[in-house]
């Protein structure tokens, strides 16, 4: 008999029929005698919904009621779940953030998991009822409802498997596993049997939206066993693996991209001591991160500084680019929403050389202009113009050889 904690992602859980099914599936594992803790999403579409309702009546309102709305998703799906299980004889209670509870600090939208106090659902356990617990949620020292960032339900089932020391933590979605990127991008994209964790941190962090970042973290440091599976087909799914090193490494794992980027330059800025730091202060004092940055070579006393920042902060960013360019003096600001961010990441890069090289020019060979560069050990970054995303993937997943059947390259 094992301990597994399931996540149910958006889309498993968007309709009634859908609920039901999941149901099902619960029961099938706990006929097959496993203890299951169920972690679920909202509906598919509903925290937008939510978060769309609150935005237009104070786009820049206060966060903490943010939180207090796009909660009440889950607290929806908590329920329903719960009653589809009691509906086929399988005992069952539902738990919001706060019921279990799951202590946060403060920072709405984008909490972090301080505590989680597991004895009810432990008990609930051993009474061979399964608990539904509400994802992406929990609850702060004033008694607020916090939420965990988007995709957050990936780190409720995460913390609450390593909370419990659970076998093993399944995230059930609507892909059978992770794949070398996002298969609605390139369908010619194949299904990783494992992964290593410092891989999928990386591939997260950049964009694959398939785990939530945090959720990767959470299952690395508190050595949680996780798999991504698929609600709908049954399969061996992708195993998040805690080995460093795999038999056989592959030079690259996988391609990930955002569209979440801005790009602003600020031009003809004085060249001497102390400008990125005028320039990037501001920024960050206004709780905008930073992603890349480049700074040319400096011509004539002058030089242009280009960053990116998420394309949320673009206008508050150029706002406050404008101004220090003033006090600065600089020529001025120039920025473009346009953009996104296309990363190839593997652990084999760290011993190999010519990868970089040879991702450009497969991106020059598809006539795709690169307008910033950042690399990191296992990765390399490149943005590029929006219009170019989907070729841009494609060329590159076939250049490094990771379609089906394909030989690595
Ligand atoms: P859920 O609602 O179940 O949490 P998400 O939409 O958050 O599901 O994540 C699953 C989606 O992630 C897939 O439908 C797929 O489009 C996307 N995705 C992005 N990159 C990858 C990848 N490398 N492998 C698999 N899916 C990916
Ligand atoms: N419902 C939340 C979201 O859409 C959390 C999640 O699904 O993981 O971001
Ligand atoms: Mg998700």
């Amino acid at each position: 008999m094992a301990l597994i904690v399931q996540k149910y992602g958006g889309t498993s859980m968007g309709s009634v029929e859908r609920i039901e099914h999941v149901a099902n599936k619960v029961a099938g594992w706990r006929a097959r005698g496993h203890q299951v803790v169920v972690v679920v999403s909202a509906m598919s579409g509903e925290t937008d919904r939510l978060l769309k309702l609150a935005k237009s009546i104070s786009p820049r309102g206060s966060r903490r009621e943010f939180d207090q709305i796009a909660a009440t998703g889950e607290q929806v799906t908590i329920g329903l779940l719960a009653l589809a299980l009691e509906k086929i004889g399988v005992p069952s209670r539902s738990y919001t953030g706060w019921q279990v509870p799951i202590r946060t600090d403060s920072a709405y939208t984008k909490a972090r998991i301080q505590d989680i106090d597991a004895s009810r659902l432990r008990a609930d356990c051993e009474a061979g009822i399964v608990p539904v617990v509400a994802g992406f949620q929990g609850i702060d020292e004033t008694g607020a409802v916090t939420t965990l960032g988007r995709g957050g339900s990936d780190t409720t089932g995460v913390a609450l498997a390593a909370a419990l020391k659970a076998d093993e933590c399944q995230i059930y979605t609507d892909v059978d596993g992770v794949y070398t990127t996002d298969p609605r991008v390139e369908p010619k994209a194949r299904r990783l049997d494992k992964i290593t964790f410092e891989e999928m941190l990386e591939l997260a962090s950049l964009g694959s939206k398939v785990l939530q970042i945090r959720s990767v973290e959470f299952a690395g440091k508190y050595k949680v066993p996780l798999r991504v599976v698929s609600t709908f087909v049954d399969g061996p799914g992708t195993l998040i693996t805690l080995e460093d090193s795999m038999m056989e490494e592959p030079l690259i794992s996988g391609i990930a991209f955002t569209r979440d980027e801005a790009q602003l330059t600020v031009a003809g800025v004085p060249d001497r001591p102390g400008i990125a730091a005028a320039i990037l202060g501001p920024i960050g004092e206004a709780n905008i991160e930073i992603d890349m940055i480049v700074q040319n070579v400096g011509a004539d006393g002058t030089t242009d500084f280009t960053f990116t920042v998420q394309r949320t902060d673009y206008e508050r960013a150029l706002e406050i680019s404008r101004k220090v360019a003033g006090e600065l003096g600089a020529k001025g600001v120039n920025g473009a929403t346009d953009i996104v961010k296309v990363s190839l990441v593997g652990v084999g890069m760290r011993s190999h050389a010519g990868i970089a090289s040879k991702m450009f020019t497969a991106l020059a060979a598809a006539g795709i202009n690169i307008r910033m560069i950042s690399t990191s050990e296992i990765k390399i970054s490149v943005v590029i113009d929006e219009i170019y995303l989907e070729l841009a993937v494609r060329t590159l997943h076939k250049a490094f050889g990771l379609e089906e059947g394909a030989k690595p390259a």
